[in-house]
């Protein structure tokens, strides 16, 4: 790590400090499809999948499993991030159901990220949300329409304007070909549209993509400790990914509040969860839930409990042992399933 960086880092922690107390979470996305009809965003996995899925509604995931998700992120104390998924796969109306579900079955409104909303459209989903992100990746023009040449970025400002009394977010990603001095444009737009909140993905490489390498840990470093050091008091939310799970500290120290990406439900418990939660020690967190310790519910008696119709507590109630299982899959509990059955 270079001295330049290390001592970037210090200032956007003394930053953080006085302006967050020392509590940090995991961000849990739900996503609700694989599949999106733009698919020509030049890094994404969909634009690899878009030829190989013959009908959307093959992509889509059922509701029961989103409500699963949802439920478990809530006994777990994890975040939802944002509920999200491929554009043009629900009926507008399904998709302010499901966002209604949701937010009954987490037990709070949630944040939104499914493209460009219209007023009314978000006026529709305003009663289950407290926020909306836009998910525009760069902030730089010329690369933004590279990189999203079906994914202007001024339908997503038109909706940021228009939700008034929203809380209101971006994500981005680092490693698709940004330059430093392209940060004045990310903070111009931070200001512009008082974003109350951030995240920063760092890019994964999918193969089938033009992409080969992601960005350094001294590169991610850079953008997160830049906006803490400018922005305060925004949230930042960071993604990680497996081969990264070691830079978690520097990046909570550098002014991340949350950690999200890595895939936590399929790794409940495993050596990568153990390690992501001492990283948060290492950095002076205190991790709002769990990735290690299993919360003493009744799984079944939950979902019967939960304010939603019947036909979905049923369709939950098929598909807990088979997402139990993958969830417990590094737990010692995991015998006692096998056992049972
Ligand atoms: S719009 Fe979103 S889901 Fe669709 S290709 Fe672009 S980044 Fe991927």
């Amino acid at each position: 790590m270079n001295k330049e960086i290390l001592e970037l880092i210090h200032r956007a922690e003394l930053i953080h400090n006085q302006h967050h107390p020392p509590i940090g979470w995991w961000g849990r996305c739900i996503f609700l499809s694989w599949y999106c009809t733009i698919a020509d965003c030049d890094f994404c996995y969909r634009s690899t999948q878009k030829s190989r899925i013959q009908h959307a509604s093959h992509a889509r995931r059922s509701i029961p499993s989103v409500l699963i998700e949802a439920m478990v992120a809530k006994q777990m104390g994890w975040r939802i991030e944002f509920l999200t998924g491929g554009f043009g796969i629900f009926p507008f109306d399904e998709l302010v159901n499901i966002a209604d579900l949701v937010s009954r079955v987490y037990g709070e409104k949630i944040w939104l990220n499914l493209g460009p909303l219209s007023k009314a459209q978000i006026n529709a989903f305003r009663p289950y949300i407290k926020g909306i992100c836009a998910s525009l990746e760069t902030l730089e023009p010329i690369l933004h329409e590279k990189v999203c040449p079906s994914k202007p970025i001024a339908p997503y400002e038109k909706m940021l304007s228009q939700a008034e009394g929203l809380k209101k977010s971006i994500a981005i990603i680092i490693g698709l070909g940004e330059k430093r001095e392209d940060f004045s444009y990310l903070g111009q737009f931070i200001e512009k549209h008082q974003l109350d909140r951030i995240t920063i993905y760092r890019l994964h490489p999918i193969p089938g993509t033009p992409y080969a390498k992601g960005p350094s840990t001294e590169e991610f470093l850079w953008w997160i400790a830049n906006i803490r050091i400018s922005f305060p008091d925004i949230q930042i939310i960071a993604g990680t990914h497996a081969d990264f799970l070691d830079e978690i500290d520097l990046v909570l120290r550098a002014g991340a509040l949350g950690i999200t990406k890595y895939p936590i439900s399929k790794k409940f418990c495993s050596p990568e969860a153990h390690l992501i939660e001492k990283k948060f020690i290492g950095a002076g967190r205190q991790m709002r839930g769990t990735l290690t310790t299993l919360p003493l519910v009744d799984w079944l008696q939950e979902i019967s409990r939960l304010d939603i119709p019947d036909d979905l507590k049923q369709g939950m109630i098929d598909l807990w042992p088979q997402y139990e299982k993958r969830l417990l899959r590094y737990h010692p509990a995991i015998n006692q399933i096998e056992i049972k059955k």
